[in-house]
């Protein structure tokens, strides 16, 4: 008898971009001359930049000719590409972190899901609440969080509130716990961690002999000077944090594919028996196992953003996403809804009117404005009577959007 792992049984009804989709298809159906804007999902709308193009092309005529012809690649990654980014995301910026500490991969949402497989059963989670649903979702599948409760909160989890409150910057918890998941800037609220919170929670983890798993998926759209882009700016981090970060936002490669992890050549995890086995070590043996490396030709077109003239496309890029950010940002402000976000992040995260519950909200919008957001009771419960809206539509459809919104 071929029995399941139950755990997936777990996981509450609908994938939440699912019944946005539904809910899309239904009403398009009922109204078919509607104008639909998305600001839902958070996918990218403009084109790759130009030394990515020309990289990949000139990689696939090398793959046409037998001389220059490659196969299977090294699962952590080609040289070339872990190089690059060691000295201009690293040690450009001080930051002394190696290519050998750095695995590429096909992107942030298999390494942010599949890192929890080298950690032990019975390790206890934090998470952020509200964030990027794939943490908590696969150790869910893992069987690490026990049963969900009618409060919407799995059993085992510790859930780390980001309300208004704490500016969305939550403090590490009373108790002990072994992996803790933060996310910054942090989708879906577009905060993100300032230093000295940060410096907390490496202080904690270096207590409890935790490991910090730091989600940095769009440190491109950090514009304030003080913030980290990477949780590598806080001493002592190296000894407690393993950073993911992805060429997904930062060069319009979600379709594409392409993004790394990086664990520290020292950091540490413990056996029962409480030896100290090295992190990366696991992960390599992970990934040659279960991956056969990220395609030769997305690796050469993610090498060409490390050049003065790709480092300029990308800036473009963000900065074209950023004036969208602004838009809503200044428009909602107009009609006196209170939102945060979308200065370091290309998120907006805005108070629902009247603590409307954020699916009743996202009908309304929907509705009257045929503008489709995403109710952020859908990324945990802290989400609850919020509502994100993101600035990767394109600029005319952004306008637009907001201008309905606002009549
Ligand atoms: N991490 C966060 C916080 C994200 O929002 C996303 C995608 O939306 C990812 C990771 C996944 O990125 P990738 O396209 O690299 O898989």
């Amino acid at each position: 008898m071929a029995k399941i792992n139950e755990n997936y049984l777990k996981l509450p009804g609908n994938y939440l971009f699912a019944e946005i989709g539904k809910r899309v298809a239904k009403f398009q159906a009922e109204n078919p001359d509607a104008e639909i804007i998305r600001l839902g999902i958070g996918d990218v709308t403009q084109p790759l930049p130009k030394v990515c193009i020309d990289a990949m092309t000139k990689a696939a005529l090398e793959l046409g000719d037998a001389k220059t012809f490659r196969g299977y690649g090294p699962e952590q990654g080609y040289d070339f590409l872990r190089e690059k980014i060691s000295e201009w995301n690293y040690k450009k910026r001080g930051l002394e972190i190696s290519a050998e500490e750095i695995f590429i991969s096909d992107g942030s949402k298999c390494d942010c899901g599949n890192i929890q497989e080298i950690f032990s059963q019975d390790s206890k989670i934090a998470i952020a609440d509200p964030v990027y649903p794939v943490y908590l979702d696969t150790n869910v599948m893992a069987g690490r969080t026990g049963n969900l409760k009618s409060d919407g909160r799995f059993e085992n989890v510790i859930y780390l509130p980001c309300t208004a409150e704490n500016n969305f910057s939550p403090a590490p918890p009373t108790e002990k716990v072994d992996l803790i998941y933060l996310c910054s800037p942090n989708n879906p609220t577009g905060t993100t961690l300032d230093k000295k919170i940060l410096s907390d929670w490496v202080a904690c983890a270096k207590e409890n002999n935790s490991v910090i798993l730091y989600d940095a998926a769009y440190a491109a759209y950090i514009t304030e000077k003080n913030i980290p882009r990477s949780i590598y700016e806080i001493e002592g981090a190296k000894d407690v944090a393993i950073e993911f970060r992805s060429f997904s936002k930062t060069a319009g490669f979600t379709g594409t594919r392409c993004g790394y992890v990086v664990i520290p050549e020292n950091l540490t995890g413990t056996t029962s028996s409480g030896e100290k086995i090295l992190l990366k070590n696991l992960w390599l043996r992970r990934q040659t196992t279960k991956f056969n490396g990220t395609a030769y030709i997305v690796q050469r077109g993610a090498e060409a953003i490390y050049s003065d003239e790709g480092q300029a496309q990308v800036k473009k890029l963000i900065d074209y996403y950023m004036t969208n950010a602004k838009i809503i940002r200044e428009g909602l402000a107009k009609i006196g809804l209170t939102a945060y976000g979308g200065v370091n992040a290309p998120y907006i995260w805005l108070k629902t009117p009247d603590n409307m519950p954020s699916w009743k909200f996202f009908d309304k919008l929907l509705n009257e404005a045929n503008v489709v957001g995403t109710p952020g009771a859908g990324f945990g419960p802290c989400g609850e009577n919020y509502f994100r809206l993101t600035s990767f539509g394109s600029y005319e459809n952004t306008v637009e959007a907001v201008e309905r919104i606002v009549k």
